[in-house]
């Protein structure tokens, strides 16, 4: 890994966040998916808000390997309730969140964490997230199981048509006003500008700071 490349490339996106900003400041989120260990030390050092990861085992493994100097870890990935006690005590915040059943089970087993749901606000059926009618229901049942909802999460549609994407995340912005949430993870390398404009608080950035992956991992929603 090209450490100073990603230094540089990381001080262009700050100054692109920062000038496209429309909601306070933007929290920026590496993702270190198909990276080594040596991503996650990368990120903590450069200062970067989070780290985001998408499989269990791959971040169980890295962050074991990298000890206790690291940014909070989100897992962004598809989640599976017979995985999460498992990455209790890795993961800090899960931001993809997007049924009944990950709601009991986060709640059971890691009183009080800090999720995000994720919102299917494309209608693609290869994606994850619940739908949009949908969403309030979720967020109350997790607020009344302890749980702290810091947001909504969502992904964009994977032609990454401009005002498809921007329709996406304009209804996910939409809908956290209307539950009261300010948080808003929105925005990967490929439609990073359309989500500041849409007012993201949270973009979630990997090949556009470290370069193309490694490894067979680059469509988000394809394990
Ligand atoms: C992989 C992934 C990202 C980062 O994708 P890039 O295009 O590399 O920036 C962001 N969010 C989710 C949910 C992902 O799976």
């Amino acid at each position: 890994m090209d450490e100073s490349a990603v230094a540089q490339r990381l001080a262009n996106l700050r100054r692109l966040v920062a000038a496209g900003a429309t909601r306070g400041p933007v929290a920026v989120c590496a993702v270190t998916k198909g990276f080594g260990p040596e991503a996650v030390t990368l990120a903590h050092r450069l200062g970067c808000d989070a780290i985001g990861e998408n499989y269990a085992q791959e971040a169980i493994t890295k962050i074991t390997a990298v000890g206790s100097a690291h940014p909070p870890v989100h897992f962004i990935g598809r989640l599976q309730s017979n995985k999460i006690r498992s990455l209790v005590g890795v993961v800090s915040v899960w931001q993809s969140v997007d049924r009944a059943s990950i709601v009991e089970e986060i709640a059971k087993r890691s009183a009080g964490a800090r999720i995000y749901v994720q919102v299917n606000a494309t209608g693609e059926s290869d994606k994850g997230g619940c739908e949009p009618r949908g969403v309030a229901g979720l967020v109350e049942q997790a607020q009344r199981s302890g749980l702290v909802v810091d947001g909504l999460m969502t992904v964009g549609p994977t032609d990454e048509d401009p005002q498809r994407t921007r329709d996406a995340f304009a209804s996910v912005r939409a809908l956290a006003d209307q539950l009261g949430l300010v948080g808003c993870s929105m925005g990967m390398s490929g439609d990073l500008e359309i989500a500041l404009a849409e007012g993201t608080t949270m973009v979630r950035l990997g090949t556009a700071l470290f370069g193309e992956r490694p490894s067979a991992t680059r469509n988000p929603e394809v394990i």
